[in-house]
């Protein structure tokens, strides 16, 4: 899938160089409040080019700093590189809970991903956790780190390598941070990041594990087990369709020799291709 690239120019009080290893990538969402994930991305490329974007204290004097992060990505996969990775922003998860020295800053190791999400109950799009996932991916490959999802709410005094979100840092329990939140579809970004990763196909992933063959998946770097019978079939209808093939879901009954050869499977399904069976 191509999708498309943008670059903006932050405004100079939001990023300055990088001053430790990259470890990983962090996951935010922008919250922006807007009528639309597509305006909350068009707000979020703008905000990060605002003079107004700025840390003020309690008397309104600034502080010198403000919100930003490296990527934006938008509902149809689309980015916006707000920085190049040798350049962090001045604040996206900073310290939190403990503070340093016993609690690493997140920003200065981990590549800051915002998700356009105007709320917290705004779906995301296929698209959108398509595009993340193969970003990271791209990361993970030219940093080194895996594709683990960390959680750094209590401390850390070695930044591990992998993958957070904003609300499992010690910065995000602090403020009670809530992105990316209970929309994430963490299991499918996982997979798919991890496909991507490995140069599988993940639509090859999954279909090895439909086609009875969870050992195959395995051997290519598939971890499914806890990958919803619904994800899997939309996957592997989205391969079907590819081929060319007609996609024809068929109900089975509870107890019928097809839901026996469903367990089988491993799947807990109560509609499956028929496909599947030819
Ligand atoms: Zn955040």
């Amino acid at each position: 899938m191509t999708y498309k690239t943008e670059r903006i120019t932050p405004a100079p009080q939001l990023v300055k160089p990088r001053t430790g290893p990259i470890k990983g990538s962090v996951i935010h969402s922008t919250r922006g409040g807007t009528s639309s994930p597509e305006v909350d991305y068009s707000a979020t490329k703008n905000w990060f080019t605002s003079p107004n974007n700025m840390a003020r204290n309690s008397q309104g004097q600034p502080l010198g700093y403000g919100g930003c992060a490296s990527r934006i990505i938008g509902p149809a996969g689309e980015m916006t590189i707000v920085m190049p990775d040798d350049q962090m922003p001045t604040y996206s998860a900073g310290y939190g809970a403990i503070g340093p020295p016993v609690e690493f800053l997140v920003d200065q190791h981990y590549i800051s991903y915002e998700l356009a999400q105007p709320t917290i109950n705004t779906p995301y799009t296929d698209p959108q956790i398509d595009r993340i996932a193969m970003e990271i991916a791209l990361d993970a490959k030219t940093y080194g780190f895996p594709i683990i999802m960390r959680d750094f709410r209590d401390d850390q005094t070695v930044p591990l390598p992998g993958v957070t979100r904003h609300d499992r840092t010690a910065n995000g329990r602090k403020l009670g941070k809530s992105d990316p939140g209970h929309m994430f579809p963490e299991v499918r970004f996982v997979t798919l990041a991890r496909a991507y990763l490995e140069g599988v196909d993940d639509m090859k992933v999954i279909a090895y594990i439909l086609e009875g063959q969870p050992e195959q998946a395995l051997l290519i770097g598939a971890h499914l087990e806890h990958v919803d019978s619904r994800t899997q079939l939309d996957a592997l209808k989205r391969i079907y369709q590819r081929r060319g093939v007609e996609w024809v879901e068929v109900a089975v009954k509870k107890g019928s020799p097809d839901w026996n050869d469903l367990q089988q499977l491993g799947g807990h399904y109560d509609r499956l291709p028929r496909k599947l069976f030819q």
